[in-house]
């Protein structure tokens, strides 16, 4: 190199806050930058030096204010890793520790050092493992994150911890890792996250069921009625319909009041649904004194069968444990089965099951009627 090549370098260098220096073989200055600012408090400032094959050596002197503020940005990660309550790692490309925080011991009852060398996955519950990758390590190949973003961690006795991950890429060339992973511990959050999924579970069974007769509610089978109905429509299955009313149920209620009838309700609720055990069927309390069953996948024929055996279960039952002498009761079933076709819909089989029920009434009650 020229002395005028080292002088370009020397400008460059400086401009990065570094002093070169240049001497021969015999120590005398060539090329010296400026003296260094000189701090009493820091220090004596680490220089890097290199001799050339013709005697001349080269020392590179830091400016020690740079000096400081790498110091000072050294301890001040040191700090913020050691004291956040977040678990902070730093793993390389292939997900291998390289750094792990202090709040390792709290978090996972480990020491930081023993993660080094160590997988992400391996901090994971073996089930959570794929999801997490997939969740944080997989964004580019897919359209965004998706699917549950709470894990299972690992403590050293094998006890699971819930947590939740960020995950950022690093700079190239940050000297930690090329992934900053951080861990929280979401345990409450997960406590949270089930209380409330149990309470919506239990208001959704709360608006899907009739309070007196434990059976579905009139929203419910509308709901099923309408979605059974399409699907039998897509299928090209049967599908059957049971309209049940109480035969003479008013003077019933008028003689022993209304609570008995309460109760009269109730145990034929339960009869009809000791009737229905098919997966997929559905009897519900229509209104009042009335009683609904879906009956998917059903013929004429097993809608038939399946309408006189609560006929005459009702019919057999005794009521004598809801007040004393209380007197039988029987029941009017109306039936409608079709295998849908596009253009009905579900309306047309529920006004044909309650045509079926007036005709059962008209007919003399204690009946069960489907029209033709
Ligand atoms: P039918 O054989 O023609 O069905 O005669 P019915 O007396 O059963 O028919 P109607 O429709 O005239 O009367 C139904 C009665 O059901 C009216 C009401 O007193 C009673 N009812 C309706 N809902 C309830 C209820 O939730 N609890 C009680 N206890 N009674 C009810
Ligand atoms: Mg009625
Ligand atoms: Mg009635």
């Amino acid at each position: 190199m020229t002395d005028p090549e080292f002088e370009t370098l020397a400008f460059l260098l400086a401009g990065l806050g570094v002093t070169l220096n240049v001497t021969d073989a015999e120590g005398h200055s060539l090329i010296a930058g400026p003296a260094p600012r000189h701090d009493p408090a820091a220090e004596a400032p680490r220089t890097v030096s290199m001799n050339l094959a013709d005697g001349r050596r080269l020392v590179l002197v830091p400016d020690a204010e740079e000096q400081r503020r790498n110091a000072e940005a050294r301890q001040r990660f040191r700090v913020l890793a050691e004291h956040s309550t977040d678990l902070i790692v730093a793993v390389d490309a292939d997900l291998v520790i390289r750094f792990a925080s202090q709040s390792a011991a709290t978090l996972l009852d480990l020491v930081p050092e023993e993660l080094i060398g160590r997988t992400l996955a391996e901090l994971l519950a073996p089930e959570d493992r794929a999801g997490f990758i997939a969740r944080h390590f997989m964004h580019a190949s897919r359209r965004g994150p998706s699917g549950n973003d709470l894990f299972r961690a690992l403590r050293r006795d094998g006890s699971a911890l819930w947590i939740e991950a960020r995950v950022v890429l690093l700079p190239a060339g940050n000297g930690l890792g090329d992934y900053l992973v951080t861990l929280r511990d979401a345990e409450h959050r997960k406590q949270a996250e089930m209380a409330l999924g149990a309470a919506n579970a239990e208001l959704s069974a709360l608006a899907s069921t009739d309070a007196l007769t434990g059976l579905a509610n009139r929203r419910m089978f509308d709901t099923t009625l309408r979605k059974e109905w399409f699907r039998a429509l897509r299928d090209g299955s049967p599908l059957a319909l049971l309209m049940i009313d109480i035969d003479h149920f008013k003077p019933l209620n008028d003689r022993y009041g209304h609570q008995v009838g309460d109760a009269y309700l109730a145990a034929v609720a339960q009869i009809i649904e000791r009737s229905v055990r098919r997966a997929g069927d559905l009897a519900a309390r229509y209104g009042g004194e009335e009683f609904a069953i879906v009956l998917p996948g059903t013929t004429a024929a097993g809608a038939l069968e399946t309408a006189e055996a609560i006929r005459r279960a009702v019919g057999a039952a005794s009521f004598e444990a809801i007040v004393r002498g209380g007197p039988p009761v029987t029941v009017s079933i109306g039936i409608a089965a079709t295998v849908p076709i596009a253009g009905g819909g579900a309306a047309a089989l529920l006004h044909s099951a309650d045509a079926a029920l007036y005709q059962a009434k008209r007919n003399g009650r204690n009946r069960v009627e489907i029209l033709s």
